[in-house]
């Protein structure tokens, strides 16, 4: 692949000069090109969903199977009536949840590209609520297909430099917003014909808060457990190893002293653990921290982060607690199993 000369550029907060920045940025994604920009689950990597050609770019840029289709990012959810069949509800979780962190998986129309949809005749749909990507679709005047702006395989993007890290050379373009704020991908749904949903990704909005709106949210097993060979997944996202650092990640369920014996007695030099601050003097080994707080908001704020962080210290074992599967926590686990590759340890 040719290099390209990546621009980064800053979101300030002065109106005059960040509306010059996303017109630049707008222009790029109506002419094929591609542009990264934050979001408030992670960083996407965008193109025009109408321009042909676009989304071959980005799997490539990526290093994306082509069959693992990209989600389409619109700036309001009834801008999703122009490419997807969408249904009542559609437009009632869209109430509740849109502008937000949810992603929907509705019928395709024919102008959407099969390339963006991994020849697929859904489509899925996403309404971000932060304001940086908002006002960017809204320029661009087109749906905005966007997977995270990483490598893929390698932990999603929670701040611009993680972007430049994986992508410099090979995009167009680099809007940074700052760090995103929840820090794991939207929850994907499936619609049932019964009036209820399927999670195919978990993420911030959570089953329990999809069952007061749907008939019921229900959790396939590829969720919770790793893919097993031949099984035909209803998202192709769910069948690749994903959010991996080089290090091996090793998630371990069963209680603290249980956990600490086992970190502690593997021989690896080149050892570390994700854990809280409070327990950081009980392990002899690097310690990665989100700090203070140990609950799923924290953890799924830094966990990317913190992965990225054992590479660059050159760890060769990474060990962390499994969390329980309820409510917020369900996304942290789901992202740590496919991260170690299906390999967690009980204790
Ligand atoms: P990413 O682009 O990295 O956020 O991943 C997008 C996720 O959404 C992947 O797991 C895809 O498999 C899933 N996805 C996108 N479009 C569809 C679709 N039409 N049907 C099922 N899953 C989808
Ligand atoms: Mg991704």
């Amino acid at each position: 692949m040719d290099t390209i000369n990546t621009r980064l550029v800053r979101i300030t907060g002065d109106g005059e000069k960040d509306g010059a920045i996303l017109s630049e940025a707008a222009e790029i994604l109506r002419r094929g090109g591609l542009v990264a920009f934050p979001t408030e689950t992670v960083y996407g990597l965008g193109a025009s969903a109408y321009f042909p050609g676009a989304a071959k770019k980005v799997y490539e840029a990526k290093g994306r199977p082509s069959d693992n289709p990209l989600i389409v990012h619109v700036s309001r959810p009834g801008e999703a009536e122009d490419f997807a069949v969408t249904c009542p509800l559609y437009y009632k979780l869209a109430e509740r949840f849109m502008p937000g962190p949810l992603t929907v998986i509705l019928p395709k129309k024919d102008v959407i590209d099969p390339s963006v949809t991994g020849g697929l005749d859904t489509v899925a749909v996403r309404c971000p609520s932060n304001g940086i990507a908002r006002a960017l679709i809204a320029a661009a005047g087109c749906p905005v297909a966007a997977p995270s702006a990483n490598r893929s395989g390698s932990p999603s993007p929670t701040k611009a430099s993680h972007v430049m890290d994986d992508l410099s050379g090979r995009i167009d373009m680099v809007i940074d917003g700052g760090e995103c704020a929840i820090g794991v991908e939207s929850t994907v749904i499936a619609l049932d014909p019964d009036g209820g949903c399927t999670i195919l990704r978990p993420g911030a909005v959570t089953a329990e808060m999809l069952d007061g709106v749907t008939r019921g949210a229900s959790v396939p097993e590829g969720v919770t457990d790793p893919a097993k060979v031949g099984d035909k997944p209803r998202s192709p996202g769910m069948k690749y190893k994903h959010y991996s650092p080089a290090a091996e990640v090793i998630p371990a369920t069963g209680d603290l002293d249980k956990f600490i014996s086992m970190v502690e007695s593997d021989p690896e030099e080149k050892k570390g653990v994700i854990a809280a601050e409070t327990v950081r003097d009980r392990f002899s080994c690097t310690v990665l921290t989100a700090g203070e707080r140990d609950d799923d908001l924290t953890y799924c704020h830094s966990l990317y982060d913190l992965l990225r962080e054992a590479d660059r210290l050159g760890l060769r074992r990474v060990y962390i607690r499994l969390p329980h599967r309820d409510g917020g926590y369900l996304a942290l686990y789901n992202r740590l199993i496919r991260a170690s590759g299906g390999k967690m340890t009980k204790l």
